[in-house]
């Protein structure tokens, strides 16, 4: 150390390396290219001004947006064992686990009060393993649906998710009926069980729980389905209609009950718990 090291050096380093602007500042929206600043944008509860597209947003948000002033208590989840199967793609599993940014898998489930109704929420993290679902996610699910039934809290399920995680095999098929147990365990303690359908639903969670819930809300413009459009075009030899699974479609088919703008959905969700919990109205008489 020395006045070379200490002082001469970082002035260098500085005059040289630009500073980090941060270039996220605006986003593209990828529905019509118009820049959005992310100030207005985060207002906006991450839909775009300009053509009402629902971007993906992470767990977190997520929740910040459906519990009643923002505020939640995030549970501790259990840990199941990690790569059961030693799996190796291009990547070793146990490594691609430890990628996402410290998220512990692609659920958090929280606690909380919607419209002052107990409320508790499994929210996928699209962004962790494109939503998979493992053993992590299934063992989310049956104590957030345990938990529910432990408050008396109604259940609020909102997959974003590619279906079952490959690299887990077997072990994450068998989330499809240990999931639909837990929900199960939901309705029969009388309790609701409402599920939020955002961009994308696919896979082996549309095949279990994400279609079991007695309201079926969904985001504008998800995609929701079993196996991808193009997928189903190639084996069926046909072209698919327009809007085909997307949640307007749904809507229309019957496969989803309501389709509901971001910015009231915790408005919808709080009249929909009232209806389910409260259904008992008052006569003059
Ligand atoms: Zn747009």
């Amino acid at each position: 150390m020395n006045w070379l090291t200490e002082f001469v050096l970082p002035k260098i380093r500085a005059a040289v390396t630009r500073r980090e602007v941060p270039d996220n500042l605006w986003t593209k929206c990828p529905a019509c290219g118009q820049m959005l600043f992310h100030r207005e944008l985060e207002k906006n509860f991450e839909v775009c001004h300009a053509c009402g597209h629902h971007m993906r947003i992470g767990a977190d948000r997520r929740m910040r947006v459906l519990f009643d002033e923002g505020e939640f208590t995030p549970i501790e989840l259990p840990k199941p064992p990690t790569d059961p199967l030693r799996f190796r793609d291009r990547k070793r599993y146990a490594d691609r686990l430890k990628e996402p940014g410290g998220r512990p898998d692609a659920i958090q489930v929280a606690h909380g009060r919607i419209g002052g109704h107990a409320a508790v929420a499994a929210v996928f993290e699209f962004g962790f393993m494109g939503g998979s679902m493992g053993m992590a996610v299934g063992e989310a699910i049956v104590a957030a649906a345990r938990l529910a039934v432990l408050q008396k809290a109604a259940l609020i399920v909102v997959p974003a998710s590619g279906g079952a995680r490959m690299q887990e095999g077997l072990l994450s098929l068998m989330q499809m009926p240990r999931t639909t147990i837990a929900v199960d365990e939901v309705k029969e303690a009388g309790l609701p069980y409402i599920v939020i359908l955002t961009d994308p639903t696919t896979g082996g969670v549309t095949a279990s729980f994400a279609m079991l819930g007695d309201v079926t809300i969904a985001e504008p413009g998800a995609v929701i389905g079993f196996a991808g459009a193009r997928v189903i075009e190639e084996t069926i030899r046909e072209k698919l209609p327009d809007g085909f699974q997307r949640a307007e479609y749904l809507l229309e088919h019957g496969m989803v009950d309501m389709v509901v703008r971001r910015h009231e959905l915790r408005e919808t969700l709080a009249r929909v718990i009232s209806l389910l919990t409260e259904p008992v109205v008052k006569s003059a008489a």
